[in-house]
């Protein structure tokens, strides 16, 4: 065989093997060989390169075995450490994850996104004590992966969001500058996407719906090495109600304008007069309402909160219909809202049920999925990217 075909074919096997070891924390080589249809020649062969390159540890042996005990592998979580960042408009979330993918921490920072020098320099020294607090040296990290809101990538934006980015941002070679370190971007929604299927062991494909100030989505799914691909959506802009509220992109009813956080925090806040429909909500004044204001207020069973959440809920539910007879996938809802979300899946589930035609039998919970980790999938999910960066680079 062709040395340069050889050459690739054992550095997929490699890759493979990696990515299948991420759901189980060990495995013989011979239940891997299984698993993946390879030969063990091939597994023996691809496993002594992943351990002497420092990927992979042999942890012992199986103990239920007489004569000649297996020995098993796992991932070396020590080989290195990732950084995730992720940027939202009034705080950042900071997760460092080990090379394996397990989290060891998730930070938050209470900061307003400007984009400017200031701000990143003041996440870069958040960054640098998170690292310090885990007893790890700077050099042990191998890249630090910022995960940010469309409003933030440039290819994404509409001319109207252009007029939103404050002044003073900084360019993407201006913050890798700022962080010393390799940076490596990514957009929060296909960040959420790596959280969501790192290590799941279906490999069926999924639309990912990002609730957040800005609405963003992306499909993910697994190609046949297990590498998880992710393709942008633009979710935020599809029409809802011809007859909706102005959206910035100059059309009507988008999902932007129904779905996004900021709807329920614009009501909040007083900053959406014409919506005469909606209950009114009183909050003190020069002190807006935010996230976990409202969490604390439907908790305790406000009835105006509880009014307006229902509103919301009802929307998202026509908007996941929607989404699930475009794509006919699982879909994942993620992003900071979702704190709130996990507790009221059964109430979406029902809302989403009605739009059903009556006599098809649809189990909404089948399909939809929320995040195990909302307030930190972004952050985490850029860690992974990471992670996925080394093993791409195999
Ligand atoms: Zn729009």
């Amino acid at each position: 065989m062709n040395q340069d075909i050889a050459a690739k074919l054992h550095n997929n096997s490699s890759k493979r093997i990696l990515r299948a070891l991420r759901s189980s924390n060990e495995i013989t080589k011979k239940d891997i060989a299984d698993k993946l249809e390879l030969s063990l020649p091939t597994i023996t062969n691809c496993t002594k390169f992943l351990r002497s390159m420092d990927y992979i540890l042999e942890c012992g042996a199986v103990d239920s075995y007489v004569g000649r005990k297996p020995s098993l592998i796992a991932i070396n979580g020590a080989y290195c450490y990732e950084v995730g960042v992720s940027v939202s408009s009034h705080w950042a979330g900071i997760s460092v994850v080990d090379f394996s993918g397990k989290v060891l921490t998730n930070v938050t920072v209470q900061v307003a996104f400007t984009g400017t020098a200031a701000y990143w320099k003041n996440l870069a020294s958040s960054v640098e004590s998170t690292v310090a607090g885990l007893d790890l040296k700077s050099s042990q990290i191998h890249a630090i992966v910022i995960a940010r809101p469309y409003f933030y990538t440039y290819d994404h934006i509409t001319d109207a969001a252009v007029k939103r980015r404050p002044k003073g941002m900084l360019t993407d070679e201006e913050i890798a500058e700022v962080f010393d370190k390799e940076v490596h971007f990514i957009e929060s929604p296909q960040a959420a996407a790596f959280t969501s299927s790192w290590d799941a062991d279906n490999d069926r494909p999924a639309v990912i719906l990002y609730l957040d100030r800005f609405i963003g989505g992306c499909l993910v799914k697994k190609d046949e090495s297990g590498k998880i691909i992710t393709r942008s959506l633009p979710l935020a802009h599809i029409t809802l109600d011809k007859n909706g509220k102005k959206c910035f992109c100059g059309n009507q009813g988008c999902a932007q304008t129904l779905i996004s956080t900021s709807v329920i925090f614009d009501i909040l806040n007083g900053l959406s007069p014409e919506e005469d429909s909606n209950p009114v909500v009183k909050h003190p004044k020069g002190k807006p309402i935010r996230q976990d204001e409202f969490i604390s207020q439907l908790e305790a069973g406000n009835m105006d909160y509880l009014k307006l959440w229902d509103g919301y809920l009802s929307d998202l539910a026509l908007f996941v219909h929607n989404l699930r007879m475009m794509y006919s996938t699982d879909i994942i809802l993620c992003g900071d809202i979702l704190r709130q979300m996990a507790h009221y899946k059964y109430d979406l589930c029902i809302k989403v049920e009605e739009h059903v035609p009556f006599g098809i039998k649809v189990k909404a919970a089948d399909f939809i999925h929320t995040s195990a980790q909302p307030q930190y999938d972004v952050s985490i999910g850029a860690a992974l990217y990471g992670c996925e960066l080394i093993v791409d680079s195999i």
